[in-house]
């Protein structure tokens, strides 16, 4: 098109004389109004936003076309960008996103309405609106004639007049569901869009970790929204017990420490803790062979009170205490070493407490046995109070549950545990204490 052509062009001339005849007012103008007029005028503003927003779309629209054919490699490539939207921000103001929305909306009103389209191009109707109504044409059923579509338009585009954005959009979604027939059809297609949005959560689906070579790890995942609630569920039952999970001091009455931290985040941290240990290692899979299951490789001194560190069967360095800890927990297995290294012995099933074994530990004991701990017993691991004993037996005497934050302390801290003689009840000497404590919130 040659510059003389553009200059009997319409849109040039419109752009130019509105930009011309906004530049030539001052803002501060404004002040000498009476406000009724202000209003009226304002009111007008956003009519003429409404219009300088169809020109927008319509613009869009023609740079969304010519970006296609060259695309197809007829024509110039119509600017910079990878995207129409990309190509407006980049010519003013920089915002990507409000530009895709721009060149999405324009696209979709051209396809659903034509009624909209001249509403807004009037200053009858906002964007916002215009946006919404295409939004609702656009979920009407195929099989809609094109008259319903047309009274659904107008239906909605009246009610535009008088409706906040928020009720035009609650009578956008009654209307589009009154136009399908039975409930079974509303079913299967709210069935068939949940489909699609799972299908799109598993392509979405990762898991990253990192090594932070400060004893943590770091990670960060995607998960589909139904394994998500699993998980919260989960680490929300963990984390959940309001109660002091602590240790008393048996001098002052008071709680020397607070367990699984104090903030929520923290709290659910722990949990999460606790669920890896507490994955089912007998029943994953094994990779080609190779086990799912880690196993922790400890020497016979460490298991029975040394301090010579150990390891987990992928290298992982871990502390006697944490290593003797983990060897009583039911799902890992111990490879306990002999001086030269040899595996002496491999846990077995039958060493762990069995499930009728748990449940007269759960009866004898309440929770955790440790003095001044709230955790009830659905909260605890049951420790071996004998290591000997970790590969020998699943009597009860051997046994104590403990919440998982005790179980840490007691393996690091090496408490000597016992069952009382007398009354059968489980007792602990603390570091540092001569005599023997028990838990007298479960067991008086
Ligand atoms: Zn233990
Ligand atoms: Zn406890």
């Amino acid at each position: 098109m040659s510059v003389a052509a553009l200059d009997t062009h319409p849109v040039p001339s419109c752009v130019r004389s509105a930009r011309e005849s906004f530049s030539a007012v001052p803002t501060s103008a404004w002040d000498g109004l009476e406000t009724g007029e202000v209003r009226r005028l304002v009111g007008e503003l956003s009519r003429l936003e409404s219009q300088v927003a169809a020109h927008k779309m319509a613009a869009a629209r023609v740079l969304e076309k010519a970006r296609k054919a060259a695309a197809n490699g007829d024509g110039p490539r119509p600017g910079t960008g990878t995207s129409t939207g990309a190509t407006i921000s980049f010519d003013f103001g920089g915002d990507r996103s409000g530009a895709d929305a721009l060149v999405n909306t324009a696209q979709r009103i051209e396809e659903q309405t034509t009624l909209t389209e001249n509403a807004l191009a009037s200053g009858v109707i906002s964007s916002k609106q215009a946006d919404l109504i295409s939004r609702a044409l656009a979920k009407l059923p195929d099989d809609v004639t094109a008259e319903q579509r047309e009274r659904c338009e107008e239906t909605l585009l009246t009610d535009a007049q008088k409706l906040t954005l928020k009720d035009l959009r609650r009578r956008a979604a009654r209307i589009t569901e009154t136009y399908r027939k039975t409930t079974d059809e509303v079913d299967a297609d709210e069935d068939e869009i949940l489909r699609r949005r799972e299908d799109e959560a598993r392509k979405k689906t990762s898991f990253s970790m990192w090594d932070n070579n400060d004893g943590t790890v770091t990670g960060r995942f995607t998960l589909p929204e139904a394994q998500g609630a699993m998980l919260k569920t989960a680490l929300d039952a963990l984390a959940a017990p309001h109660q002091k999970v602590g240790t008393v001091n048996a001098a002052t009455g008071e709680m020397d420490e607070i367990g699984f931290g104090q903030t929520y985040p923290q709290r659910l941290g722990h949990a999460f803790a606790t669920l890896v240990e507490h994955l089912p290692a007998d029943s994953l899979p094994s990779n080609g062979g190779v086990s799912a299951v880690v196993t922790v490789n400890l020497d016979l001194d460490t298991l029975v009170g040394g301090v010579k560190a150990a390891g987990l069967s992928d290298g992982t360095r871990i502390s006697a205490g944490e290593a003797r800890r983990l060897a009583c927990s039911a799902q890992i297995v111990p490879m306990v070493l002999n001086g030269t290294s040899l595996p002496i012995d491999l846990g077995s099933a039958n060493r762990y407490f069995n499930r009728s074994s748990r449940r007269a530990m759960e009866k004898r004991d309440g929770g955790c046995t440790a003095p001044g701990c709230d955790r009830d017993s659905r909260w605890t691991e049951a420790h071996h109070l004998n290591p000997y004993a970790i590969s020998k037996t699943t009597d009860i005497r051997d046994g104590a549950l403990l919440c998982s934050f005790h179980h840490h302390r007691v393996h690091d801290q090496q408490w000597s545990g016992r069952i009382n003689p007398d009354d059968g009840h489980v007792e602990w000497k603390l570091p540092g204490s001569d005599t023997w404590h028990r838990n007298t919130r479960w067991r008086p």
